[in-house]
This record gives structure tokens, C-alpha cells and sequence, in this order.
């Protein structure tokens, strides 16, 4: 029997309402509490569909309708009409839930009808082909994990249709998968993704009571991989390579491979947060910052990610992350805070968003990279000094290396959307992501409609405008980053300051037109990595030296779709001063394309010197030298721009041993601009 929900906060689409499908006329999503004996979520997810992007983030997102996702099924067979998904004879494993795991949120976000069709074909060919004995899928391929990935999706559509087939499908597809695992056990990627599988029962417990879907959380786990095991007694601390990880061209891969892998690092992080949900052990709850402390001491990069090129590779800058270790690190860290409601996971979840996510994906969305390396001089064919992957892997293309990324790269945006608000336990809503965005969510029975009007993460202001037909109290809790060390947050005009980073709630009696103002200092830090290199971040967003890149295309697919090498003339080998002394920051408007070298929102202007002891190596930038340095080169001006917008950058840089002198010019320039205090 289907027991109501605890609903803690319903959602009702208005008159925009044709394109979500049969149920939209109604009440079409609800964020759901955990049920017992599951642990409380801190924050719960509100449905797709609740939250809208507007401004910059609309425009990145339809960008991204029309490049390679609004597209790829039209001319890439691995997603095409033969898909095994689709009930043909083509590619039947991942490919195909990759693409629609991405393609299905960011046709609702954009209410784009095309798009949504095309998503409601894959989805109905799953629910109207489930086998007698509970199975779904393509009937060639009964791996686990695959179906992992389609539960995702089966859940996200559900909250946004209400389509009543969906949770009767996953009864009994979950029935089946109970009794079939015993003597069919989990295996390859989905027993080191199995927390994947997890998190969609236990979004079905929390809809039916089904103690069954508990019996079955539990043995995922049992047959799992123990992630929580490997980083207690971490073995894996420096680069790995084919002959040190056994890799073989053919037959299984090893399990240190598994273990090591990029991909399944990225998925993992979730592990800790969604196990404690079940166990209710502290130590499972207190298991993600370890995991995540160690693989920034030995793996970490300073775009938010930890290296894995094609397995962990050390914290060598140029070293590269797989684009669908960014889009999965997301996804896992969205998952995080929704669960553990520590603010620093969304504070890291922004700097992932904000700099490897558009560093890797080309303006237009038509092309990204397998591999993309913080300093990285050129995305050529070549030889380069990844752990085991090959030439092609950090080119701009259709599938450069290998295709699983040109697939799985969709979900990256739009679930960044669907995870810039989250209910509170109380009744009310938190920002944990900052971006602009309208949220329309049910508080307290009264129908509240947000605007969140900011250019952050370019700008350190938000400003929220509180929409409602009549006055109603529920919290308002505002997530001021680790970064900020203080900001001041206004309600109607009357100011206050909130001194420290965390959580600030603002209950209060809201009415139609309170305006809420929150101001960030954007004030500009260095941070140190490999071999003490400095890299400079103002708010979330990573900066680098953009290398005037020439685009050539290498083959191409059709008259959008290409493999792209980009080169440069440019000198790259720089070393930067350091100092107390200010530097200057520019800020221009939001272009079209948010991330644009050529249109950069903002930029911070430094000073350099060549260093001419840092060369090419393996067609890569050598091993940044330890710094401090010393150059007889001229001074030079240096302009950084955001990580995401420079293809071709150095972010972390070798520093001088002298330090920068105060200048008049610059501070005469600060009201202006703006000031960069250099720690
Ligand atoms: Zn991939």
C-alpha cells in the first residue's frame, strides 16, 4: 500500500503549465522528508521544475539546448533512434540514461516543448517496456549499473510530471532487483556505484513506507564497494600508471583501477552522506570531509576538482580531470549538502560549477574535452603525461578519448538548478547555491514565488523580492561562503551585518514586494598548491592567464560538430608577485556567453615576470617551479580572467621572491574598481 508522504512543502505550477505533461494541471511536486528510521536530511531537494534560471544562467542553459544536447541524438548513434533505450538495436548500456539524465532537467527548466518530447520518448519506452518479472531496459545488457543511472532520471521525471506509472515501475523493478541480487551480485561499475542505485530506493521508501526498499539498501551496500574503508587507510597517494594498476588492453579491469578511477571517486563522495541516511552512524556521517580532505592533499586542483586522467595522477596542475567526474563531483556534492547541510560542500559545489564545469565545454556547447588540465598551454593530439589515458583526451571535440563524457556532460547545468534551492525541515527555503534563479514553492500553505536577481557568481551582490498574495512567516536562510568573511544582508533597506561564514536564517513575516539585499566582499585571495603555487580566486571563481588560442578543426561531423585542436604563440611561463599591495579588478557587463575569453565579466590585473626556467614538458607545462623564484625579466602587467572563460590558461603560477610596492595609481583606482588585497 502507498503511504502519503510527509510533505513538507508542496509546489503548484500555474497557468505555465502545458508542456510538463498529463499531471501538471494539479500540484506537480513535492519536496518529501526522509521517513523513518532514516536519518533527517538537513535540506530537502524541491522538484525539478521548482526552480527557474533566469539571467546569465538561463542563457548558459540554452546554450546548451542548442549545442550537443539539443542535437546529439540527430547525428550520434550512441543516443540515436537504435538506442537500446529507445527499443533498437544500437547501444544499450549507459549512453543512453547519461543523455537523458541531463537532456530530461533541462528541457523542463527551459519548458522548451521540442526538448521535452524528445525526453518523454526515451522515458516511455522504460515505462511501457518493464518485463513481467520487474526488469527494465534493453533486454541485451542486464548490467546493474546502467539501470542506476535511469532510476535518476525515472525520479526527476515523476517529480515534475506526476506521472502515476513511475512509482509502480520502481516497485517492481526494485522487487526484482531484491530477490535477483543474491545470486546475481553487483559487479564491475555498479559495485563501485552502488550508492547511485541507494539514493533512488531510498527516494521510493520515502514515498511508500516499503520496508523491502530498506532489505534492499542494505545489501547494495553489503555487495558494494567500501568507499568509506579505502579512504580510512588510504594506500593511493601518488600517480598511478597502466603498469602499477595492471591495466591490460583486454579482460577485466582490476579492481585497483576501479579504485582509483576518476569517475568513480566523483560518484563516491555521495557514499558517506547517503550510507549515514540508513546506518544513523556518526561515523558515516563525518566520513565525507576525510574523503575529501585526502584526495585534495594528494590529488587536489585548484578548479574545485581532484585529478584523474584517466585514474589519480597527483596535484601536478597539468594534469587533467574527466569532464564526467565534474558533472558527477556536482551531483554528488548537490546530494551532500542536501543530506549533511554543511555549508562548506556547497561553497566547494560553487567552485566546481563556476570553473572546471565551463573551463572543459566550448562557447557554444558543441564541443568539450575528455581531460582538461588547469594549466593547460594546448589541446593538441599529442602525447601528454596522463596516468593511463590517451592522445586525443584533452581536444575539444564530439568524443574525444572516449564517448562516456559525451554523453553524461547534460546533467551538469540544469541540476545545478534544481539544486540552487532546497527546503528547509521548518518551512521554509535556503540558498545553497548562488545564481540567478525564481523559485516558486507552497510555504506554509501560501503560495511564495522568489526572484533571486544577481550576477554571481561575477558579482558579490543578490538581491531576493519576495512575491505573495498574503503575508506569511517561514525562514529565509541565506549560505554566506566560507569566503566571505563577513557580509552585510539588508531586509526592506534596514541593513545588518553577519559576521561569520555558515547559515543565516531570516524568519520572519513576509509579504508581497520584502526585498532582501546581500552583499558579499569580493575582495580577491592568493591560494597555494603544487610546489607552493599561487593561484588567485576572488568569491568562487578561480582566475587565469587566458593564452590567445587559435581554434582548428581536425574532423568534422557535421557543420556544428567538430574535434577542435587549439595552439598558441603566447608566452605562458610566467611568475607573479605577491604582495600587500592592491591590484586592480574590472568588472564589464555579462556578455551572451558568460564564460567568454574574449568578454570576460571580470578580470583582475597583476604583475609578472617571465620565468624562463619553466619549459614545455610532454607537450604540457612542466612541473610548476618551487616557488619563491627569481627573474631578471622586465615587470609586465598580467590581466586574469575567470577559469571557465580561458580554454588555454595557466591558474597556478610560480610567485617571486620580491614583493609588489605600493603604487598611488592603483589605489587611485580602487573606487573604481575595486581593490584586490593580495594575502
Ligand atoms: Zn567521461
Amino acid at each position: 500500500m502507498v503511504k502519503l508522504p510527509f510533505i513538507i512543502c508542496a509546489v503548484v505550477f500555474s497557468a505555465r503549465s502545458p508542456l510538463l505533461g498529463q499531471s501538471s494541471q494539479a500540484a506537480v511536486g513535492q519536496a518529501v522528508a526522509n521517513r523513518a528510521p532514516l536519518q533527517a536530511n538537513a535540506f530537502n531537494a524541491l522538484p525539478l521544475g521548482t526552480v527557474e534560471p533566469k539571467g546569465w544562467l538561463r542563457r548558459q542553459l540554452e546554450i546548451q539546448a542548442a549545442g550537443l544536447t539539443g542535437h546529439l541524438g540527430d547525428f550520434w548513434n550512441d543516443v540515436g533512434a537504435n538506442s537500446g533505450w529507445l527499443g533498437g538495436t544500437g547501444e544499450s548500456w549507459e549512453r543512453g540514461p547519461y543523455y537523458l539524465d541531463g537532456l530530461l532537467p533541462l528541457a523542463y527548466e527551459l519548458q522548451d516543448a521540442t526538448l521535452i518530447r524528445k525526453a518523454k520518448q526515451w522515458v516511455d519506452w522504460t515505462l511501457t517496456h518493464q518485463r513481467s518479472d520487474g526488469q527494465i531496459g534493453p533486454a541485451r545488457n542486464d548490467d546493474w549499473w546502467p539501470r542506476m543511472v535511469m532510476l535518476k532520471v525515472l525520479t526527476q521525471y515523476q517529480e515534475v510530471s506526476g506521472d502515476p506509472r513511475v512509482i509502480p515501475l520502481m516497485q517492481k523493478y526494485f522487487a526484482y532487483e531484491l530477490r535477483e541480487l543474491p545470486g546475481r551480485p553487483l559487479r564491475d561499475w555498479g559495485k563501485y556505484r552502488w550508492q547511485d542505485n541507494v539514493y533512488s530506493v531510498l527516494w521510493l521508501y520515502n514515498r511508500t513506507g516499503d520496508q523491502h526498499l530498506l532489505r534492499l539498501a542494505r545489501l547494495l551496500h553489503q555487495q558494494g564497494y567500501d568507499w568509506e574503508a579505502q579512504f580510512a587507510d588510504f594506500k593511493y597517494t601518488s600517480k598511478e600508471t597502466s603498469e602499477k594498476l595492471g591495466l591490460k588492453d583486454h579482460g577485466p579491469i582490476p579492481e585497483p583501477a576501479m579504485q582509483t578511477h576518476g569517475v568513480n571517486n566523483a560518484m563516491a563522495l555521495k557514499v558517506a552522506p547517503v550510507w549515514w541516511l540508513v546506518s544513523r552512524d556518526a561515523g558515516d556521517r563525518n566520513a565525507l570531509a576525510h574523503q575529501l580532505a585526502t584526495l585534495d592533499k594528494y590529488h587536489g586542483l585548484p578548479n574545485g576538482m581532484f585529478s584523474g586522467d584517466e585514474h589519480f595522477a597527483g596535484t601536478d596542475p597539468s594534469q587533467g580531470i574527466e569532464l564526467c567526474a565534474v558533472v558527477e563531483t556536482m551531483f554528488s556534492l548537490e546530494q551532500a549538502f542536501s543530506i549533511l547541510g554543511d555549508p562548506g560542500l556547497a561553497d566547494r559545489l560553487e567552485k566546481v560549477a563556476y570553473n572546471a564545469l565551463p573551463g572543459t565545454l566550448s562557447n557554444d556547447m558543441w564541443s568539450h574535452q575528455y581531460d582538461q588540465q588547469p594549466n593547460q598551454i594546448a589541446c593538441t593530439r599529442a602525447h601528454r603525461q596522463w596516468s593511463t589515458n590517451g592522445p586525443d583526451s584533452n581536444l575539444f571535440g564530439l568524443e574525444p578519448n572516449f564517448g562516456c563524457c559525451t554523453a553524461n556532460l547534460h546533467q551538469g547545468w540544469p541540476k545545478l538548478v534544481s539544486s540552487l534551492w532546497m527546503a528547509t525541515a521548518d518551512g521554509g527555503l535556503i540558498t545553497a547555491a548562488y545564481a540567478p534563479s525564481q523559485v516558486h514553492s507552497k510555504l506554509n500553505r501560501v503560495q511564495v514565488t522568489i526572484d533571486e536577481d544577481t550576477e554571481y557568481p561575477f558579482r558579490g551582490t543578490a538581491q531576493f523580492v519576495v512575491h505573495t498574495h498574503s503575508p506569511v512567516l517561514f525562514p529565509l536562510v541565506l549560505r554566506i561562503p566560507g569566503w566571505a568573511a563577513s557580509a552585510t544582508v539588508a531586509v526592506n533597506g534596514t541593513p545588518s551585518e553577519i559576521r561569520k561564514s555558515g547559515l543565516y536564517p531570516l524568519k520572519r513575516t513576509w509579504k508581497e514586494g520584502d526585498r532582501v539585499t546581500l552583499k558579499f566582499p569580493m575582495s580577491s585571495r592568493v591560494t597555494h598548491w603544487f610546489h607552493d603555487s599561487a593561484v588567485f580566486e576572488r568569491g568562487p571563481l578561480v582566475f587565469s592567464l587566458p593564452l590567445d588560442g587559435q581554434w582548428a578543426a581536425l574532423k568534422k561531423y557535421t557543420e556544428k560538430s567538430a574535434d577542435w585542436q587549439i595552439t598558441s604563440t603566447a608566452d605562458w611561463n610566467y611568475a607573479v608577485q605577491l604582495g600587500d599591495c592592491s591590484a586592480k579588478v574590472l568588472e564589464r557587463p555579462v556578455g551572451s556567453v558568460p564564460f567568454d575569453v574574449k568578454n570576460a565579466p571580470v578580470s583582475l590585473s597583476i604583475k609578472a615576470r617571465r620565468d624562463r626556467q619553466w619549459s614545455t614538458v610532454e607537450n604540457s607545462a612542466g612541473p610548476v617551479p618551487s616557488s619563491p623564484v627569481t627573474s631578471p625579466d622586465p615587470l609586465q602587467t598580467l590581466t586574469l580572467i575567470p577559469y571557465g572563460a580561458a580554454k588555454l590558461r595557466i591558474t597556478a603560477f610560480p610567485y617571486l621572491r620580491e614583493k609588489s610596492q605600493c603604487g598611488s595609481a592603483s589605489a587611485e583606482l580602487e573606487p573604481v574598481f575595486g581593490s584586490l588585497a593580495i594575502r
